[in-house]
Order: structure tokens, then C-alpha cells, then sequence
């Protein structure tokens, strides 16, 4: 045990754990959901399937590190086996993982959300003040121009050469030593993760965190959840050891992240009946990239990932006649180290080989698409409970993908690239941007790109009917009274920026219901 966080090696004769509010996950939605409970006094238990990882455990070694803080070692994909899912299965969740970009959720979403899909109760007006103080709790603000590793410094310039709407990226980071390993977890605590934040706040407020302990069936009496029956991991082998341990609540919470909260929903055979929509309206914000070929050292492994980004193709720009023009993602610079590089490029000794020779001097772009809402995916389960993701990769997206891969390619060429390596299996390689028509020749279809899946969201939309949605506006499954979901399985879209601010802050309005539920009020916020 450490401090108040159990481990699979506490649980001996454990058989039972009882608290007013039980929740499922410890990343951003559901430690921010502890938190703000925990200051209004209520006694919280956090379940976490993954093991407990602090600092002191990270050596700056970038596989050793990954191996802890990668959802099933980086190796889940989606059912077409083309696109990888990145997320983080730990104590902190993916927040461990992330690369700390920090963006409010626009206003033209929120108001998307609310006119279009009914959402009430989380409009711009009220985030803001929740905002803020997300904002102070993570040290979010811009990168000091020191922070610029060469690839941000020269994706600066480039974007402003280009006149493309870029902007400094505001960042969840306190002390940073520029080591470059946020993606595998930071070893000084510098990145703002909900290990640094919310969860030793939640811990001093009498929170219990039990790591290495799966959420696995909920028992119902009547419209209430009752029990939550888990299984303890062992977490040499990923697997349950077969201990099992009931928790008792008053509250439960289902904070297991975009990849997870649907599949453990639709493996509640009564959620799954009464649901048609569990599973449904499914997205990533499918991610590729260009690897760029410089004549000077780039060592984009170094620094922080992102200082600087293009948010002027946020929004997809289509023709009077509906047709699509360019734009739907963000784009900012790359930062992978050498063993995630490696791992992404197709092939070995035709010429792939090349370029991890080289890695000193490559840099590169990479973006991430608003996932089209009419072209979204689904999320089941198979017989044994196993996750399936569809994902139709539709026409629309397609073009969003290709366009996205010329903005990348052009931005790596004005930065002073000699040739860029597109993301498709073929490694398609442009020597001049003169070249950039190329890519209209790539095959853009399930499993002829390596994508990247870092945002879920969907699956359990929020919503005013049950035939379409799965919660209501305050977070509570529709049909269970004490029954929440808080992370962006409830989002009707992609928030159209990184997540993790508006999963907070989403979060907040949760823990606020359920604290009403119980007869109590959330602490005021910082900045009100
Ligand atoms: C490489 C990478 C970089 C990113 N960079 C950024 C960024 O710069 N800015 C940004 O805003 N976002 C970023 N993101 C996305 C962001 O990190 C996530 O969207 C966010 O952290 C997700 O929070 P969450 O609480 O929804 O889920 P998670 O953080 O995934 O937490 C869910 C937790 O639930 C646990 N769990 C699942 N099932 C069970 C179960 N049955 N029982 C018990 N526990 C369970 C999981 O182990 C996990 O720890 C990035 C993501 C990745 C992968």
C-alpha cells in the first residue's frame, strides 16, 4: 500500500468494500469526479484496473516506460486492424500518457451540443468559470519560447510563412526538465497527469484508490445499481487472479475512458437491452502523420511535444453545393521517440531502415481529424465481452484524411524538410512539395495507412431520449437513478480540440448532480 492507494499485493482477505460513491476509472473524468466529491465531503472509493505507477518508477528509458503506461502494449486496433488505439491503463489513466496539450472545449461546439443533440446544463457561459479553475489546478499556460524544441521552432515558422491560423498551444506543465519523454509517463511529475492532480488532492481529502482491481458486473434491484462485483488483476500477467471483491455504494460512476466505459456497459446485459444507442455514434479523431527528412539535427525526441499548432483547419470548409473543400483536425508538430518510430514505419530493409538511420535529422507533422458525425463508428462486444470497434473510415473522412496529409507534407517542405514520408503502408515519399498531387494517388481505405487512435469519445451520447442516447444532461444512464457516466463516451461528437479539458470539465458537472443527489453541494471554484 502507498498512502491510500492499494495494490493487488494489499488485497489478502478483502472481500468487501463499501463507500457513498464508487467510482470506475482514475483518469481525467474520474479522478476530477473524486475530487470535486471529496471536497463536498463524500466518502469515494476509485476502482482502477491498472497498476499503480508513480514518478519514482519512470527512468527515462523510453520501452521500459511504455511497457507501464501503454493500454495493452500500443497492440489494440480497431476490427479492420488499421487503426491502433492509444490510451493509458493506470493509476492517472491516459492523462499519464498524454502529451498535455490543454484546450477548452470551443464554444461552437458546446453550442452544437446543445442545439443539435439537446444537451442543456454545460453551455460556454457555464464551463467558463470551471475552465479556469481546471486551469489553475494544472499550471496550464503557454510554452515559454525556451520550451520550443527545432521541430516547434521551425513548424512556427513554416505555419506563419504559410499564413495558416496558428497559435502557441497552452500546456499542463509545471517545472519541466525538456527530457522529452511525456508521451511514457514524466519522471519528475513536471506534466500536470491526474497523478499529479487530482488524485494526491482526492487522497488528502480521504479518497481510496484501489489499483489492479477490474470492474466486471454491476448487480440491480429495481431502477438502482446495488453491488459492483471486480476481480483483482495480477498485474505481472495482466490477468484476474480470481480473488473477487463486492463493492457497495450508494453512487457508482463509470469513468473507464472512451476505449472501455461502452464495452463495460454493453457487457451489463440489462444496460445493453434497454440501450439501443450504447455503443453507437463511436469516434477517435483518427490520427496520421509526415515524417520530415532534414540537412540539420532535429532530435524531436527532446523538448515538449507540441508548443505550437495549426487550429485554422479546425473546422471543415465544404461548397455551396455541400461538397468538401479542406480542413476538419488540428495539426501540430511530431515528437515520437525512436522506439515508437520504428514501430510505425512499414517494412525494414527497403528503405525503412534509412530512416531510423537518419532519425538524428527527422522531424514531422502530425494531425488529427474531427471525426465526421455522420460518418462515425460503433463500438460491441463479442461473445466472450471483447471489444469490437467498427470504424467506416466514410468518404468524407477519406478526403479529410488526404487533405490532412497534404497540409503535413507542405508544412514539413516550408520548414526546410528535403523529403517527407506520408503514412500510408506504401510509404509513399515526396521529394519537393512540388510533388504534393502525389498524394491524391494513395489508397485511402481501412488498412492501407498506419493511423493512430488517441481520442475516444461516443458510445454512451448524451441526450434527452433513450431510443438515442444513453445518459441525460446530468450524466445519470437513463432508467438507473444512481448510475453516471463521466468521460467522453457521453459527448455526442469529437469536442473538435484535445479532450482532456472539456472530460474535466464535463466531469465537474457530473460530480455537481451527484452531489445533489446526496443532499450536498460541490466546493465553490477557485477563481469564483
Ligand atoms: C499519446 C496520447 C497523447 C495525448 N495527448 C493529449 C493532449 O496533449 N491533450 C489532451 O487534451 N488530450 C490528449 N490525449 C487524450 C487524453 O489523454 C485522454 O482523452 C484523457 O486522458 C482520457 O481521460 P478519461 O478519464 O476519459 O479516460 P482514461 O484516462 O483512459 O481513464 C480511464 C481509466 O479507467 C480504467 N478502467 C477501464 N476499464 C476499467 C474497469 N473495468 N475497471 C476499473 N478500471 C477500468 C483504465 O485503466 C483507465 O486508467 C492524448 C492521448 C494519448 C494516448
Amino acid at each position: 500500500m502507498t498512502n491510500k492507494i492499494f495494490e493487488h499485493t494489499d488485497y489478502g482477505q478483502l472481500s468487501e468494500i463499501t463507500a457513498d460513491v464508487c467510482i470506475i476509472g482514475s483518469g481525467c473524468g474520474g479522478a476530477t469526479v473524486a475530487h470535486r466529491l471529496a471536497q463536498a465531503g463524500i466518502d469515494v472509493v476509485i476502482l482502477e484496473k491498472g497498476g499503480y505507477y508513480p514518478a519514482s518508477t519512470f527512468d527515462n528509458r523510453e520501452l521500459n516506460q511504455a511497457a507501464k503506461v501503454d493500454a495493452e502494449r500500443a497492440l489494440s486496433t480497431d476490427t479492420n486492424a488499421s487503426t491502433m488505439l492509444t490510451y493509458g491503463e493506470l493509476v492517472g489513466g491516459t492523462s499519464v500518457h498524454y502529451w498535455a496539450d490543454s484546450y477548452r472545449t470551443p464554444a461552437d461546439r458546446l453550442a452544437l451540443w446543445e442545439s443539435q443533440y439537446g444537451i442543456t446544463g454545460h453551455s460556454a457561459e457555464k464551463l467558463a468559470p470551471i475552465f479556469a479553475d481546471i486551469e489553475k489546478i494544472h499550471h496550464i499556460q503557454e510554452a515559454e519560447p525556451f520550451r520550443y524544441n527545432k521541430m516547434n521552432q521551425l513548424f512556427k515558422e513554416a505555419v506563419e510563412a504559410l499564413g495558416w491560423g496558428g497559435h502557441p498551444m497552452l500546456q499542463a506543465r509545471s517545472g519541466c526538465s525538456g527530457s522529452g519523454h511525456c508521451m511514457q509517463g514524466c519522471a519528475i511529475d513536471a506534466k500536470q497527469s491526474q497523478l499529479v492532480t487530482h488524485i494526491p488532492a482526492s487522497l488528502a481529502l480521504g479518497t481510496r484508490i484501489y489499483a489492479d482491481l477490474k470492474a466486471d458486473d454491476f448487480v440491480f434491484e429495481g431502477h438502482r445499481v446495488t453491488q459492483l462485483k471486480a476481480s483483482v488483476i495480477d498485474r505481472a500477467r495482466n490477468r484476474p487472479n480470481g480473488k473477487t471483491i463486492t463493492v457497495k455504494a450508494k453512487h457508482f460512476v463509470v469513468a473507464a475512458g472512451g476505449f472501455n466505459t461502452p464495452a463495460f456497459l454493453l457487457n451489463q446485459p440489462r444496460l445493453r437491452d434497454a440501450l439501443p444507442a450504447l455503443g453507437k455514434h463511436f469516434g477517435f479523431n483518427p490520427c496520421t502523420y509526415a515524417h520530415g527528412l532534414f540537412d540539420e539535427p532535429i532530435i524531436m525526441w527532446r523538448n515538449i511535444p507540441a508548443a505550437y499548432g495549426v487550429d485554422g483547419f479546425r473546422l471543415p470548409r465544404f461548397d455551396a453545393k455541400g461538397q468538401y473543400i479542406e480542413g476538419g483536425y488540428l495539426l501540430v508538430p511530431d515528437q515520437i521517440q525512436p522506439g515508437l518510430m520504428a514501430y510505425t514505419i512499414p517494412g525494414f530493409n527497403d528503405g525503412a531502415a534509412e530512416w531510423m538511420e537518419k532519425m538524428t535529422h527527422v522531424g514531422g507533422a502530425i494531425g488529427w481529424l474531427d471525426d465526421h458525425p455522420d460518418e462515425l463508428g460503433e463500438m460491441k462486444v463479442d461473445g466472450n465481452g471483447v471489444r469490437q470497434i467498427h470504424y467506416p473510415y466514410g468518404p468524407t473522412t477519406q478526403k479529410m484524411l488526404r487533405d490532412l496529409m497534404k497540409k503535413a507534407a507542405i508544412v514539413n517542405f516550408k520548414a526546410g524538410a528535403r523529403k517527407v514520408m506520408l503514412g500510408d503502408l506504401k510509404r509513399t515519399t515526396l521529394n519537393s512539395v512540388d510533388e504534393i498531387d502525389r498524394i491524391d494517388a494513395i489508397e485511402i481505405k481501412p488498412g492501407s495507412l498506419t493511423l493512430v487512435a488517441p481520442h475516444p469519445f461516443g458510445g454512451c451520447r448524451m441526450g434527452t431520449d433513450p431510443k438515442t442516447s444513453v445518459t441525460d444532461s446530468s450524466h445519470r444512464v437513463h432508467g438507473i437513478d444512481n448510475l453516471f457516466v463521466a468521460d467522453p463516451s457521453v459527448f455526442p461528437t469529437g469536442p473538435s480540440v484535445d479532450p482532456s479539458v472539456s472530460i474535466m470539465a464535463f466531469s465537474y458537472i457530473a460530480a455537481e448532480h451527484i452531489a445533489n443527489a446526496m443532499g450536498k453541494k460541490t466546493a465553490p471554484l477557485q477563481n469564483t
